[in-house]
């Protein structure tokens, strides 16, 4: 007898997708795993998956999924590294590393620029779970050193950092906090694997905000962290309560994104070279932050790190102050006024007017924003194309 002369319609409407055999090709695209829990047919499996938690099979989305289980493998393959996790967002794997590692009594050396919310994060929640944090110039070795106390877990910086575009010296700074026991943790966002794999320098842990180069268009959320299968299982077990995972959804659209980066990246570089020696030459603008110029105070240390292009980020410090940083940006037709960075648009944003309005013009001259300067995050268009919007924009 069939089945649907025995069961009401909506029984039928539930559970007859059930597929007989396993499909034997193999789909060339990633399937997505759009499942919030996995149901079993052997209870001692069902046991057994359970137990694991986030190692070995899978039992409920927050713990492991599939789709997002192939973003993991691939970035960490990508980085170099044994192992990474997925977060619902950039924010979402910092504070998921920074959590796990630091707790009560702790200290944590950072450098002084930051993304702006790791820095709010650093000093309010982490300040709040009684962890004390020393910031400090990054470049200055004697001063990362100075700031090292016996209650210091930590080290974190960016490997380009936010937003005067300094370029940390990663062996050097693996080497100090290797001396004194603990794990250099960078936010790799500004310098993805295909320009910098941050492992090979000794760097302990490497995060970025997926959102950015990896995902890549400007359309996804995405947090991801690489580094040992250790750490990186401790970090997971540690945050499988707090809930910030990446949804199936917004993985796949990572894989995705990820199989063009060292594509875009060398479009992208190319076009940031052209852009900054233009700026160079521009009466219109005062200085140019581009860690690919003669001119970057670490230039040499860029040149040893980022062999195959210095990125698509840069700051120009326009001649006019607030007013002309707020003209030349009304005035770009073709990169777009826009937060964030990493996408295939070229995003320009005036920190002055937009990002750091809370701060007075001093605060914001003392961590480097002066009332012209002006950061861009380089697109895929084409160079003429980018040129003449800056240029006439600068007119
Ligand atoms: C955007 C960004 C983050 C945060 O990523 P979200 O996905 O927005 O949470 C962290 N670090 C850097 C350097 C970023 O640019």
């Amino acid at each position: 007898m069939n089945d649907d002369d025995l069961l009401g319609f909506t029984t039928r409407a539930l559970n007859s997708s059930a597929p007989g055999e396993p499909v034997r090709e193999m789909p060339l695209a990633e399937p997505i795993y759009q499942s919030a829990t996995f149901s079993f047919d052997d209870m001692e499996h069902f046991a057994a998956v359970g137990k694991s938690k986030v190692s070995g099979g899978y039992l409920y989305s927050r713990w492991a999924n599939p789709t997002v289980d192939a973003l993991a493998r691939t970035i960490a393959a990508l980085e170099g590294a044994e192992a990474a996790a997925c977060y619902a967002s950039g924010m979402g794997a910092i504070a998921a590393v920074l959590t796990s590692i630091l707790g009560r009594g702790d200290h944590l050396v950072a450098a002084r620029q930051l993304y702006g919310g790791t820095f709010g994060f650093i000093n309010r929640s982490l300040l709040r779970d009684g962890v004390d944090t020393e910031f400090v110039d990054i470049t200055d070795h004697a001063a990362v050193r100075a700031a090292i106390r016996r209650e210091t877990k930590a080290l974190y910086c960016e490997t380009i950092g936010n937003p005067m575009l300094p370029v940390a010296d990663l062996a050097s700074l693996a080497t100090i906090a290797h001396e004194h026991g603990f794990p250099l943790i960078v936010d790799a966002t500004f310098t993805p694997p295909c320009l910098l794999q941050p492992l090979a320098y000794g760097v302990d842990l490497s995060i970025h905000a997926a959102t950015k180069y990896l995902a890549g268009h400007g359309d996804v959320l995405a947090g991801v962290v690489s580094g040992t299968q250790e750490a990186i299982e401790r970090i997971r077990l540690d945050n499988v309560e707090t809930g910030a995972v990446l949804a199936p959804w917004e993985a796949w659209l990572t894989l995705r994104g990820v199989q063009t980066l060292a594509l875009r990246l060398e479009r992208i570089c190319r076009n940031a070279e052209s852009l900054a020696s233009m700026f160079e030459e521009h009466a219109g603008v005062d200085r140019v932050f581009y860690p690919g110029l003669g001119s970057h105070p670490q230039h040499v240390i860029a040149q040893s790190l980022l062999k195959r292009g210095a990125g698509g980020m840069m700051a120009i410090e326009l001649s006019g102050g607030i007013e002309a940083g707020r003209r030349f940006m009304e005035r770009l037709r073709i990169a777009r006024a826009a937060a964030s960075l990493g996408s295939t648009h070229t995003l320009v944003v005036h920190p002055a007017s937009v990002t750091h309005t809370q701060l007075t013009r001093a605060q914001r001259e003392v961590t480097g924003i002066s009332d012209g300067l002006v950061r861009i995050s380089v697109g895929i268009e084409d160079a003429a194309d980018l040129l003449l919007d800056f240029d006439q924009a600068l007119a």
